[in-house]
């Protein structure tokens, strides 16, 4: 008998259960978080008609995402206050949202937000679903996340210029890659939950430990195309 087969002689760590691993959740912000896809809301609102086309090129894989949106959002017409009204109007937040960021909180699990839209909703719908009294700074409304990762705008008169800042996490389709995003989380050694909705989502296939998409939507239906397992809600208080 060797001597590290002697009872007693093995090292502690070998007795003690592994823990398990932390567990991750990454966000998707449009249709996900919210209700509708607050960027499309935008477009089909201060946009022609002709937006669709580039977003329906994009669905087809013809053009990239950061490619569509360049084109998409030099098409609106409206200042920054205008679209900011506009997305408080449309941006409804799903059901269940803070109580299960709350949840998450209370298991000392963590929660990044990747979301290929732009700062300027997303900054207003997160600050004020937390707004609490005096703390409605933008880095308050952050706070519930360890990470986030959007895009950004830049308002000139009634122009949008959109800004693609996330060159590290970008792949040939995505600014902010979904997947990649992933990657970076399983890094840390936790268990990913990927949370979302759209064909934007569809590179955290296969590289989150779980995927949770809304019912019946373009993430759904991929994950159902490639076999692959997810978890269906329509409100966030169906998932744990
Ligand atoms: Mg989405
Ligand atoms: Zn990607």
């Amino acid at each position: 008998m060797t001597a590290d087969l002697q009872p007693g002689k093995r090292p502690a760590r070998k007795f003690q259960m592994a823990s398990p691993a932390p567990v991750l959740w990454v966000f998707d912000f449009d249709g996900t978080v919210t209700l509708k896809d607050i960027g499309d809301a935008v477009c089909s609102r201060f946009a022609p008609p002709t937006w669709r086309d580039i977003d329906d090129a994009w669905l087809r894989h013809e053009i990239s995402l950061p490619d569509a949106q360049r084109q998409m959002w030099a098409l609106a017409r409206c200042v920054r206050e205008e679209a900011i009204a506009y997305c408080r109007e449309v941006g409804q937040i799903r059901p269940g949202f803070v109580e299960l960021l709350d949840r998450i909180a209370a298991r000392n699990e963590t929660v990044w937000l990747a979301s290929g839209g732009f700062d300027f909703y997303i900054e207003a719908l997160l600050g004020d679903l937390f707004h609490t009294g005096a703390s409605t700074s933008v880095e308050n409304s952050f706070s519930r996340f360890g990470r986030q990762y959007f895009n950004r705008t830049k308002f000139v008169g009634d122009r949008i210029e959109v800004e693609f800042p996330h060159h590290d996490i970008s792949c040939e389709k995505c600014a902010v890659c979904k997947g990649n995003v992933c990657d970076l989380a399983k890094a840390t050694g936790a268990t990913v939950n990927f949370v979302g909705d759209g064909a934007s989502d569809r590179c955290a296939i296969g590289r989150a430990d779980r995927i949770l998409a809304v019912r019946d939507s373009l993430l759904a239906k991929a994950c159902e195309a490639r076999g692959v397992s997810y978890t269906p809600f329509d409100r966030f208080d169906e998932l744990p």
